[in-house]
């Protein structure tokens, strides 16, 4: 059964949706120490004259900016990383508190010793005592619930001190730390904290593990290597966007599950809140690949250089500990960082991290085979996932998204049979055997018989039974007749009905009716129709099921049902799918078996190692006249971009602004400028096919089609 979104964006570790408008309290406390004054930044006008009330207000202003102010304050990227959902507003900032010394206990509170290095859990709950000792901030109102406790569902709170490094965040003890306006008091999963000096986007990873429950995702002692400035909750300097699985947890991101093999789209994810999910079924939902369309443009992490698709590895398997490192892991598009940037509690800086179709390191296929960056589970199994078209960066990525059963290489070069709906033709069979000296470019039509007895007519004349993937299995060739002159390369598709008649269509637009071996000796050629806008030659193969429907498929890519002389009158035309780098042109014939399973049978397209074609038109769907960009890939089996590649293309209306004829470059891009023809053409159901095909003398022919439908009316 395929998996929905609601697989995934269930709550794991404590991570749940978290929306709406969460107050936070800022609790500014030093010790009473004048090694302590707050932090002014340099170039604060007349900062030697100022006194001690001036630099705390000062002080207290800029922190407030920092946090609520306008961008880029904590507050404005949390707006914008859950894409308006999520917002903080003030619950107050404290004036600068000086801590003062409690007689009754043994330490020294006021001290620098006890803010900065005591028992950082007992200091933290004795630190959210001082906000209602010390100013007029009650918890009381902040208990949306009434239930006499705050919780960090109800109030984000974040402690700063002076200091120069860091932050922190750790639990209070007790977890429940008893203040005069409440019944009960105030229970956080823990205590925000960071220096004066630190940046926005410290506080807001610290109000992350606070108020989002996230965990660490930077370089460890165990070995961890971090996620680089991919997110958050690994690099806490310069305000990079959340990854999308916490986005995804938290609410705000809409996955699409990806449960058929196809192109997708993927705008920024800085600015859209959406990511495809890649994963298995047999698998379940516990291990699945995100894959996100990083464009910084305008955003908070408009200092990021990388531009591409991130691809993030997810095993939902161990809440315990450490579970954040070993739940979200990266697959660096260029590799693992090097061993210099692995130091604990560091963030590697690597910065190709991601996939970009333009770069030749970077622009590769992602499969479970591929180099530097593999889609292998978290314990190295294959996933059986690949993403067979990267795009050149772009705020709108295009990708060819193949999930499991994975189309192996073997699908593209050599012939193959497969198993199918009308709809869709693309489960992988073996390669089928052949008479010797017989090609899949000899054959002229196949069908199938009420004992399942596959038939295959050759263009000498001659045809042979056998089952789909050994045509000569039952009976060796033997000659057949075609009626009225004709002769075998007359011949569009051959089909055997439920009766055992076996139906013949001609490029001459006329169907007959009679056996094996005499095509015409129920009933002469008559003539047919099929579906509007296409003719005889654009049919590529003809199958008719158990209840006689006739279905015909079309070289655009189209299949209609009907009957033998109008081939749309059940049904009028729908898609149908291949395998990535095979068009409907490859296909010899269809066949549709008594269990009504579609058997197709593609020619192969060379000998050699194939070239795998992937391509698409932006726009892909255009006004009369306007011109689209056509962007082909050209790869090797393992997603690797092939240069030196000839690529021709040809469309069936519209002119090309370049050459039909370009050669890859050493990304194994050519890119062809196209203009739409003046009007809606009559065909295809005004679409355009653009139809590819990419050569190497040294590997086989790869073919590629790409339709672009013309719009009518104002844009
Ligand atoms: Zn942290």
């Amino acid at each position: 059964m395929p998996s929905v979104a609601s697989d995934f964006v269930a709550p794991f570790a404590g991570v749940r949706q978290v929306t709406g408008t969460l107050p936070v309290l800022v609790i500014l406390l030093r010790p009473d120490s004048p090694s302590d004054s707050p932090y002014l930044p340099p170039g604060t006008p007349q900062i030697q004259n100022l006194t001690q009330a001036q630099i705390d207000a000062l002080s207290r202003d800029r922190l407030r900016k920092q946090i609520f102010g306008p961008r880029k304050s904590v507050s404005t990227y949390f707006n914008e990383i859950s894409y308006g959902a999520f917002n903080i507003e003030e619950a107050m900032v404290t004036p600068w508190l000086v801590a003062r010394d409690d007689p009754a206990t043994a330490v020294d509170e006021s001290s620098h010793a006890f803010i900065h290095t005591s028992d950082i859990y007992k200091k933290g709950a004795w630190i959210i005592r001082q906000v209602e000792a010390m100013t007029t901030f009650r918890f009381s109102r902040y208990d949306r619930n009434n239930d006499g406790r705050v919780t960090e569902d109800e109030l984000g709170v974040i402690w700063i001190y002076p200091g120069v490094y860091g932050g922190i965040g750790r639990e209070t003890d007790p977890a429940l730390v008893k203040v005069p306006s409440l019944s009960k008091g105030v229970q956080l999963n823990m205590l925000a904290r960071a220096g004066d000096q630190s940046s926005w986007a410290l506080m807001a990873h610290e109000l992350a593990h606070q108020i989002f429950r996230l965990g660490d995702l930077y370089v460890d002692k165990a070995g961890y290597p971090g996620v680089g400035a991919l997110s958050l909750m690994c690099d806490q300097g310069d305000g990079t966007h959340l990854d999308p699985w916490g986005k995804m947890k938290l609410g705000w991101l809409k996955p699409t599950v990806i449960n058929e093999d196809g192109w997708y789209a993927l705008s920024d994810v800085e600015t859209w809140p959406q990511a495809l999910i890649l994963h298995d079924p047999k698998r379940g939902a516990r291990d699945y690949f995100i894959v996100e369309n990083r464009w910084p443009g305008q955003s908070h992490e408009d200092f990021l250089t990388m531009r591409g698709l991130a691809i993030w590895r997810v095993s939902e398997r161990d809440t315990s500990g450490n579970w954040a490192r070993k739940t979200i892991d990266l697959v660096w598009a260029g590799g693992p960082p090097p061993s210099q940037q692995l130091t604990p509690g560091q963030c590697p800086s690597r910065d190709d991290a991601l996939f970009d179709g333009d770069s030749v390191a970077t622009g590769y296929a992602p499969t479970p085979y591929s180099s530097p960056g593999r889609l292998v589970w978290g314990d190295g199994t294959p996933s059986g996932i690949a993403i067979w078209h990267i795009s050149r960066a772009s705020n709108n990525a295009r990708l060819y998204v193949d999930v499991p059963p994975m189309q192996g290489p073997s699908m593209v070069g050599p012939a193959v049979a497969m198993t199918g709906s009308t709809r869709a033709l693309d489960a992988h069979e073996p390669p089928y055997f052949f008479q010797p000296g017989r090609r899949s470019d000899d054959i002229v039509g196949m069908g199938i018989a009420s004992d399942n007895h596959v038939y295959a007519w050759y263009r000498d004349g001659m045809v042979s039974s056998g089952t789909a993937a050994d045509l000569g299995r039952y009976r060796a060739p033997y000659p057949y007749s075609i009626p009225g002159g004709r002769t075998p390369k007359d011949i569009l598709a051959v089909d055997i009905a439920s009766d055992d008649h076996v139906y013949a269509w001609y490029r001459d637009g006329t169907v007959s009716a009679g056996t094996t071996r005499d095509l015409g000796a129920y009933r002469p050629p008559a003539s047919f129709t099929l579906a509007p806008g296409r003719v005889a030659l654009d049919i590529v193969g003809i199958g008719i099921a158990q209840d006689d429907r006739v279905y015909a498929w079309y070289r655009d890519g189209m299949v209609s049902s009907g009957t033998s002389r109008d081939l749309d009158a059940y049904r009028a035309v729908y898609p149908f799918s291949l395998p990535l780098g095979r068009v409907p042109d490859n296909i010899i014939d269809v066949g549709i078996d008594t269990n009504d399973r579609v058997h197709s049978w593609l020619k192969a397209n060379g000998t050699g190692a194939p070239i795998i074609v992937t391509a698409y038109a932006t726009p892909g769907g255009l006004a009369p006249g306007k011109r689209t960009t056509l962007t082909i890939k050209a790869a090797d089996s393992q997603g690797r971009p092939l240069e030196n590649v000839a690529v021709v293309v040809g469309a069936s209306a519209g002119a090309f602004a370049t050459a039909t004829r370009l050669i890859t470059g050493e990304d194994g891009l050519a890119e062809f400028t196209w203009l739409a023809p003046p009007s809606v053409p009559s065909s295809y159901d005004g679409r355009v096919l653009i139809e590819i095909r990419a050569t190497r003398h040294d590997l086989s022919d790869g073919r590629g089609l790409v339709d672009v439908p013309i719009l009518s009316g104002s844009p």
